[in-house]
């Protein structure tokens, strides 16, 4: 390690608060920015709570580009776009589409795999250690294909048969007798035992816990704002006041596009808006493992007694409040693939913005400021990707000359 550093972390959704607990247990001491009265309210709130472990292929695919234009033709469908005058939006876009072809996705299939599988290695650890309370469970996940195209490729594409296998429709419902209803609709399934499930509010309120508890690390409320400081370092302010920071470390989702734009950083990141549902479905509904139902892009996890889907990928739409139509349109898509999924009620819909760049892979880097370090993007990921995007960080800061 270069040292003990005092770091500052802007953000408390689950990214800046997996990063602080990574490099408090590294020996730094941490300062975390949080502008909500309490961690995880955005984006990290109410998740698809899927820790996708061995399904991190990125959105931008060969194919992807033709696909889309039927998901935009067809009535609910799972992508919708809203073209704007904003030159982010267009660029955005551009960066997408040059992503999408085999060979970027492989590339950056791997570089979110090794990041994933490093991660799921790292909270195994952190929970022998004590970091409980987030219904956590590692019931393993399968994704459903109605497309039988799909399906091919998808089983053609499993690397290691140990840890991904490719079912058959009525494999997949002694799997997953919750779905039985969908037999007959599937052409197959893909299992990873292995992967997990969890509530990412949960788990950013027990790390939270966790880091309160240790003397080095310290908790401010309040709004951070960045600028060009002395030299080659960054200034960052609180509220408005000037804060002393030896190390910054930008972690808010989506808001740090902004906050990196008086730096003269142009992060390329996109907020991608989905929503979630979350109900109490009837005796013997609720999924054991976390199911993906691929061609509605639709995801399911049962998170203690409740259900928790989510799905929706709407660009340009970054306003927050729901869109009853896109809501209605969810519970309907629902309510036709998992009959019962409502029968106990339902807890406040949800929306929220997947901070992504168009490749699907996270910035976690050094920048010209000598005292900022960057681990923004997470997408569609962010739960998945968080421990492992720690980890990186901390190397990054071990070897950081700042
Ligand atoms: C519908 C949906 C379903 C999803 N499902 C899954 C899933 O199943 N599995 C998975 O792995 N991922 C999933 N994701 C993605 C995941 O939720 C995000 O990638 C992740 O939460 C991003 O975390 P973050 O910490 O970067 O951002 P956030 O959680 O948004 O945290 C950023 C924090 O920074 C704070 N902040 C912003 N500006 C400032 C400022 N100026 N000063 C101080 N604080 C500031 C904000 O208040 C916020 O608390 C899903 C996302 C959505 C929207």
């Amino acid at each position: 390690m270069a040292g003990k550093r005092t770091i500052t972390i802007i953000g408390g959704g689950v990214i800046g608060l997996t990063a602080a607990h990574a490099l408090i247990g590294a020996g730094h001491d941490v300062t975390l920015i949080e502008r909500r009265e309490d961690v995880g309210q955005e984006a990290s709130f109410a998740n698809g709570g899927q820790l996708s472990y061995r399904y991190v292929s990125p959105l931008a695919d060969a194919g992807v580009a033709r696909d889309a234009l039927g998901w935009l033709l067809r009535p609910h469908s799972p992508i919708s776009l809203r073209l704007r005058a904003d030159t982010m939006q267009w660029r955005w876009l551009l960066g997408f589409m040059l992503a999408c072809n085999r060979r970027t996705n492989r590339k950056n299939a791997a570089i979110l795999l090794d990041l994933a599988l490093a991660g799921q290695a790292e909270l195994q650890d952190w929970r022998d250690a004590g970091l409980d309370d987030f219904l956590w469970r590692r019931p393993g996940k399968l994704v459903l294909y109605r497309d039988s195209s799909k399906f091919r490729l998808a089983a053609r594409s499993i690397t290691d048969p140990d840890l991904q296998r490719a079912l058959s429709p009525s494999e997949c419902m002694t799997v997953e007798p919750a779905f039985a209803g969908l037999q007959s609709r599937i052409a197959g399934g893909i299992f990873s035992p292995e992967d997990e499930v969890g509530d990412c509010f949960l788990f950013c309120t027990a790390l939270r816990k966790a880091l309160t508890r240790q003397p080095a690390f310290r908790m401010v409320q309040g709004k951070a704002a960045l600028a060009p400081g002395r030299g080659s370092r960054c200034a960052l302010r609180v509220n408005g006041r000037p804060f002393e920071a030896d190390l910054v470390i930008l972690a808010a989702g989506i808001a740090s596009r902004a906050l990196a734009r008086p730096l003269g950083i142009d992060l390329p990141l996109y907020g991608l808006k989905g929503y979630s549902l979350t109900t109490r479905p009837q005796p013997g509904t609720l999924p054991a493992v976390s199911v993906t139902d691929y061609d509605n892009r639709v995801v399911y996890a049962g998170l203690g007694d409740r259900l928790r889907v989510a799905a929706m990928v709407d660009i340009g739409t970054d306003d927050t409040p729901p869109d009853p139509r896109r809501l209605a349109e969810l519970r309907a898509l629902v309510a036709a693939t998992l009959p019962g999924a409502f029968g106990g009620g339902e807890d406040a819909p949800w929306v929220g913005l997947r901070p992504a760049t168009p490749t699907g892979v996270p910035v976690i880097a050094r920048t010209r400021y000598d005292n900022l370090l960057l681990n923004v993007g997470h997408g569609a990921l962010g739960f998945t990707l968080a421990v492992g995007s720690a980890l990186r960080l901390k190397e990054i800061v071990a070897g950081a000359d700042v």
